[in-house]
């Protein structure tokens, strides 16, 4: 026996090994124990499978990788603090100073901000290509060009864009393709199985889908993975085990979730195309979308849970419906078991001009519905009250 104060801090600690835990436990550690210098020594020469330090790798974290693996058909998956962290680790990781990035111009307002207000910073040179120009991909490429990245479906408009044909035109030029697919979520959409090499999510949404913990992940081949695990490691991303268990715990009913805000999502975009208020409905699963062709090729699983619709007298008559709303709730973010609606013009597009909102297909009227798991009849008579009122 020990000093107390001794024993307060070195009794019960480790694993227990007489325990087998049906579920991965949270390793609420930030270091690793060694035997020794061989065992350390057989670390850093990259023989051993141990852990060293928590933000290089962590077992509970590790657990939540080989499921989002597994959820995208890949080698492997990093798993990171939140989607931003991983969209800044990816760029920070893949390009230099002289390098030229593709981006669509419709994308994820924070990842164009790391990109204009950061790699621009360090001589990376962005170009923002229409989505006209995605759809003839052999366009956007250039002798500079090291990486293309975009989203599909974009938000709010949920135009998609040919993940196929745009993986094939970077792969016949050696350029790195890059797809947010954040909206799809890795049930509905597989962007490795189309040629894509890097996939990126904010883990916040669907992933977790319960709106209660920020993450992000970046999925790949097993050298694309490990080549950024540097950045990972010295960015600074690395998720909590805490937070990753929440997000592994939400994870397993991705499944269920899933069918069911596709079903959800289009029984809304169907209720909401016949309604009189309305004056536009995007959904990739309606006929009326114009890349229902496209999206039906490359979202095998379902069209997704998010819905944007155009009310008919503009901000008046969005503003009357988002205001009316009873089971939908209003807040920003989207992919969870909740039903949440947001206004473009007051979140994503907040501060757009008018021309800028046209060149993102924008307009003031707009609301966008993420549409959740709750029971559809509730849906429907909680739109049906906030349209007609
Ligand atoms: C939310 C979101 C992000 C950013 O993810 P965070 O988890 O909020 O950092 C990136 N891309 C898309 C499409 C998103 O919806």
């Amino acid at each position: 026996m020990k000093h107390k104060e001794t024993e307060a801090i070195h009794r019960g600690e480790g694993a227990d090994p007489s325990a087998a835990p049906l579920t991965t436990p949270i390793y609420e550690t930030s270091t690793f124990l060694f035997e020794s210098t061989a065992e350390l020594e057989s670390f850093q020469a990259g023989t051993s499978t141990k852990y060293l330090y928590s933000r290089y790798g962590n077992p509970t974290v590790r657990a939540v990788e080989q499921k989002i693996a597994a959820l995208e058909g890949a080698d492997a998956a990093m798993l990171l603090s939140s989607g931003m962290a991983a969209v800044s680790t990816a760029l920070f990781g893949l390009l230099k100073a002289g390098d030229e990035l593709v981006c669509s111009a419709a994308i994820y307002g924070g990842t164009l901000q790391v990109i204009r207000g950061y790699l621009e910073k360090f001589g990376v040179h962005a170009r923002f290509a229409p989505i006209e120009e995605f759809q003839t991909p052999t366009r956007l490429i250039s002798e500079k060009t090291r990486l293309v990245w975009f989203e599909s479906p974009i938000n709010p408009t949920l135009r998609c864009i040919d993940i196929a044909g745009v993986a094939a035109a970077c792969k016949a030029r050696g350029v790195t393709s890059a797809i947010d697919n954040t909206f799809a979520s890795p049930l509905n959409q597989s962007p490795l199985t189309l040629g894509i090499d890097l996939i990126m999510h904010s883990a916040t949404k669907y992933i977790n889908g319960h709106s209660d913990v920020t993450a992000g992940a970046l999925v790949g081949s097993t050298a694309m993975i490990k080549s950024l695990q540097p950045a990972r490691k010295l960015i600074g991303g690395m998720i909590d085990p805490a937070a990753a268990f929440a997000v592994g715990r939400g994870i397993k009913t991705i499944g269920v979730r899933i069918a069911r805000h596709n079903q959800n999502a289009m029984a809304v975009a169907q209720y909401l195309e016949t309604h009189p208020k309305v004056s536009a409905v995007f959904y990739p699963g309606l006929a009326s979308h114009p890349d229902h062709a496209v999206a039906k090729k490359q979202m095998t699983g379902g069209f997704g849970g998010m819905v944007t619709f155009e009310a008919k007298d503009g901000f008046a008559g969005a503003s009357r419906f988002f205001d009316r709303m009873q089971v939908f709730k209003r807040a920003a973010s989207l992919g969870g078991v909740d039903s949440l609606a947001s206004l473009p013009v007051l979140t994503s597009q907040w501060g757009f001009s008018d021309a800028q909102l046209k060149d993102a297909g924008v307009t003031r009227g707009m609301v966008r519905l993420s549409v959740g798991i709750e029971h559809i009849d509730d849906l429907i008579a909680d739109l049906q009250q906030a349209l007609n009122g």
